[in-house]
């Protein structure tokens, strides 16, 4: 079995940012992100919400240089233990990147409260994207193949519908923050609005809890689904299947599945784009004479010329049978390298020829060993 896994979009990709992105670059990504996906921009719109929630999260890892460097040293398992941030609360995002907002929100200033802000999280919201890695073989990507995909994600659970209280009863209104989701405390000179300790941020507290979950409102899923990968698909190509990220929050849509795909290397074949580079080996009387030589190709046998005065390192191009072009009827070109391979050891009758010609073109040669021609 290939490794696979699922993990969540990768923090460039997110932003829309090159890898070497300076910090000023990632700022203004982040900036047009959160302008384009603001909830006050997209009442209602769960997808636009975790769009906001993800870029924030993005943007929180990667604006920090030691959280960059752990990023991008270990990818999103940098923070498995903590340390990463992850945002389920928008008013969070405005407390934290106040002085991004600040600038062009009115009302969003530092330690203030997001005035005018959707409050709390309690309506159904969009799952996240999932991210599935998977090997296959050059051969397979020659001819395409079918792929039945295994994994575990989590997915709203239907008892409750994401409440995570008890079938009958109901949640009641939090304590500690009176409904609001969020706390507001002192810090010096100023007011940081943060997630209630006790709630979560839901804004409720839970008397009996929804046993399947546990009052989580979640629950683990297998998903098993059948992908069609087409033929000419390359490393880091995607297959984004929709629908079949994790679970949707309370009735929410469902994220979508990026399958990525990884083509492992071939032992004989090179690959670039849609060609494929190989070699092949010729005795020097074929290349000196020329022939026809039957090549065992990544899908098939194919029968090779090569034209009489063909030089080692000579190259000969096989037309439309490299790899097929992804979504094309094309294929690219096989390419083959060829080696001429001069015998070692020559028989009395081939040494006798071979001087015979350098004797006929004036090419001056070791002479023979004695007794050879007597
Ligand atoms: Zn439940
Ligand atoms: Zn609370």
């Amino acid at each position: 079995m290939p490794p696979t896994e699922t993990t969540k979009r990768d923090y460039y990709e997110v932003l829309g940012v090159s890898k070497d992105a300076t910090a000023d670059v990632l700022k203004k990504a982040y900036r047009k992100m959160a302008l384009q996906f603001h909830p006050d921009k997209n009442p209602g719109d769960s997808t636009a919400e975790e769009k906001f929630k993800e870029a924030a999260n993005a943007y929180e890892v990667l604006s920090n240089a030691e959280k960059r460097a752990r990023y991008d040293r270990f990818g999103h398992d940098a923070f498995k233990g903590g340390g990463g941030q992850s945002y389920q609360n928008v008013d969070d995002i405005f407390s934290n990147f106040s002085d991004i907002f600040g600038d062009f929100f009115s009302g969003g200033g530092f330690g203030g409260q997001t005035g005018g802000r959707r409050s709390r999280q309690t309506g159904p919201s969009r799952g996240a994207d999932l991210r599935y890695r998977t090997e296959m073989s050059l051969e397979e990507v020659v001819t395409g193949l079918e792929k039945e995909i295994e994994f575990e994600t989590d997915t709203n659970c239907d008892t409750c519908n994401g409440t995570g209280a008890k079938k009958g009863t109901s949640a009641a209104t939090c304590g500690t923050c009176g409904g609001q989701g969020q706390v507001i405390a002192r810090q010096g000179f100023f007011q940081v609005a943060t997630t209630c300790p006790t709630c979560h941020g839901s804004g409720q507290q839970i008397k009996e809890k929804c046993e399947p979950c546990a009052g989580r409102g979640r629950m683990k899923a297998k998903r098993k689904i059948r992908v069609t990968i087409p033929a000419g698909v390359d490393t880091g190509t995607q297959l984004r299947v929709s629908n079949e990220g994790e679970g949707g929050y309370r009735g929410g849509p469902n994220g979508d599945l990026y399958v990525e795909l990884q083509v492992r290397n071939h032992e004989r074949f090179e690959r670039e784009g849609s060609h494929l580079y190989s070699e092949m080996q010729i005795s020097y009387l074929q290349a000196a004479l020329g022939t026809e030589i039957e090549f065992e190709n990544i899908d098939g046998k194919e029968l090779v010329k090569v034209p009489p005065g063909t030089q080692p390192g000579a190259r000969l191009r096989v037309q439309g049978r490299g790899i097929p072009i992804l979504r094309s009827k094309g294929r690219g070109d096989l390419i083959l390298a060829v080696d001429v391979t001069i015998p070692s050891k020559l028989s009395k009758d081939e040494e006798k020829l071979l001087r015979q010609i350098a004797t006929d073109r004036e090419v001056d040669v070791l002479p023979a060993k004695k007794g050879l021609f007597s």
